[in-house]
């Protein structure tokens, strides 16, 4: 199988900040992790550069709120352009740092210039409104105004996706940010900035640091200075951000955890959903907040199920992303690869059968099989835990209401899927799952135009559609006699 040969360069990543690529005290190592070869290097910020951040933020946010809504469009189309003409040697970086195969990479980039230009147009959309008064002479205008300087934190698994959705709606509303970017795929991240400072984006108003997590967040989070916080990662770390945010009465976005239920009727076209539900299963190895995770089918249907998910696991071609014809890659870091371990035994212990993977092979790289198990008893904890890894585990239920109280018994509810052939099923799924979002009958979540977000435990907040905006603004009301 060749390797894809064209721009293999993988650049060091410095911090971004007012303008300026800077170094910083310290660095830490970028690993591949199909090869688990140190790669490059990305700088860490200490409290110097992150104070130097927020002042660059600052002067930031006091040029670009003052930019009209027209320009800031106009340049960020410009961004999204550098992206997409980009978008091969980004997708080559990505695969180097994160390990999905190039296609998903070249996917994600084009996927980030979209985002650039839906939030570009928003941007021209941030109406007010005026209310009738009850007085003559009176004016009564809501307007809708930038909330100040945004903190946001994103995760290694979409290192371009993650960090698009807080930037282009933050630059849109006219904040200026500052992006803490994953250490362990730092340099999506930085084209991305490169992108909007060669379109000719202000100098403070996007800045990219790299950290100890939770060095930087309890910085950046006390800070004053700061208005608002984003978070993409996992229930745990967002329940801390969001506590430390309302210690300091800071508005905040928690993009967090999900365990999604995906259920099949036996009434379903069963060869399709097994297909569609095998495709975004192991779409980058699993490593998706709104992965299918929890496989509910109906008990007549659960074995022609099964024969067809595992076929489909099976026909996956794994290996380094960089080689063409790979579908799925390694997961991200050495970490992962010891979750699926401990969540495999654990589900063995527990009793269920091993209908395909459960192991890693026998090479360099963080890999580990497309893994199916069936039988799963509710106890064991990939049934409670989001595996975050090519874990399917497959369980069959007899009646819709059983299925509807599997789906929403944990405390999660971020996305949800179901295949069946009667409407009133799909129906009553609709109305009846607790979770932020729900695909019905096919997969159709996550692009820039709709909502994305979860309920319960899976955070606030929507990163994606007109709702997007809202995280990024506050409404002021002005009442005037003439
Ligand atoms: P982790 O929980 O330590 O880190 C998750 C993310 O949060 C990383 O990007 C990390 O840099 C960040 N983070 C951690 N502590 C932080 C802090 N105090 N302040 C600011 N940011 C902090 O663990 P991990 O091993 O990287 O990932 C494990 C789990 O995280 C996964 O199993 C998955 O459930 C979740 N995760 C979710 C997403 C998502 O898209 N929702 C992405 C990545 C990881």
């Amino acid at each position: 199988m060749a390797a894809h040969q064209p721009n293999r360069a993988y650049s060091d990543t410095l911090l971004h900040i007012g303008g300026a690529w800077c170094t910083g005290g310290r660095t830490r190592p970028v690993v591949n992790p199909a090869t688990e070869d140190i790669i490059g290097s990305v700088v860490l910020a200490e409290e110097r550069e992150l104070e130097d951040a927020v002042r660059a933020a600052q002067h930031g946010f006091a040029v670009w709120r003052k930019t009209a809504a027209f320009e800031r469009s106009k340049l960020m189309r410009q961004a999204a352009h550098n992206v997409r003409s980009r978008a091969e040697a980004i997708a080559v970086a990505m695969t180097m740092e994160q390990g999905k195969p190039l296609a998903e990479a070249r996917l994600e980039t084009l996927a980030a210039a979209d985002t650039i230009e839906w939030f570009a147009e928003e941007a021209r959309r941030t109406y007010g409104r005026v209310i009738p008064a009850r007085a003559g002479g009176v004016t009564q205008i809501v307007t809708r105004e930038p909330v100040g300087i945004v903190a946001a934190f994103t995760p290694w698994n979409f290192p371009l996706n993650q960090a698009v959705r807080k930037v282009s709606a933050a630059l849109a509303a006219g904040c200026s940010i500052i992006l803490k970017g994953p250490e362990e795929t730092p340099a999506s991240c930085a084209a991305l900035v490169q992108a909007f400072v060669d379109a000719g984006l202000p100098e403070g108003v996007l800045n990219l640091v790299f950290g100890v997590p939770a060095d930087v967040s309890s910085y950046l989070i006390a800070h004053p200075a700061v208005a608002k916080i984003s978070f993409t990662g996992s229930t745990q770390v967002g329940k801390l951000l969001a506590s430390m945010a309302g210690q300091h009465m800071k508005r905040a976005t928690m993009e967090l955890g999900g365990h999604a239920p995906a259920i099949v009727f036996a009434d379903a076209d069963l060869p399709r959903a097994a297909k569609l539900l095998a495709a975004a299963k192991f779409r980058n190895a699993g490593q998706v907040c709104i992965s299918p995770t929890r496989f509910l089918v109906e008990e007549k249907a659960c074995e022609a199920f099964t024969q067809h998910f595992v076929a489909a696991a099976r026909a996956l071609e794994t290996g380094d992303g960089l080689h063409e014809g790979v579908q799925m890659g390694p997961l991200a870091n050495a970490r992962r690869v010891e979750a699926m371990e401990r969540l495999v035994a654990d589900a063995l212990a527990h009793g269920a059968k091993l209908a395909l993977g459960g192991h890693r092979p026998e090479r360099r790289g963080f890999f580990f099989e497309p893994t199916v198990l069936t039988g799963v008893p509710l106890a064991a904890r990939v049934m409670n835990e989001e595996p975050f890894g090519p874990i399917a585990p497959i369980v069959s239920f007899r009646t819709c209401d059983e299925v509807i109280a599997e789906a929403n018994r944990l405390p999660v509810g971020l996305a949800a899927y179901a295949y069946s052939g009667a409407a009133g099923t799909l129906a009553a799924l609709s109305r009846d799952i607790e979770s932020g979002m729900i695909s019905l009958n096919h997969h159709g979540l996550g692009l820039p135009e709709t909502p994305f977000g979860g309920v319960k435990e899976s955070g606030y907040g929507s990163e994606g559609g007109t709702e997007a905006m809202e995280a990024y603004l506050v409404t002021k009301f002005v009442s005037q006699m003439a």
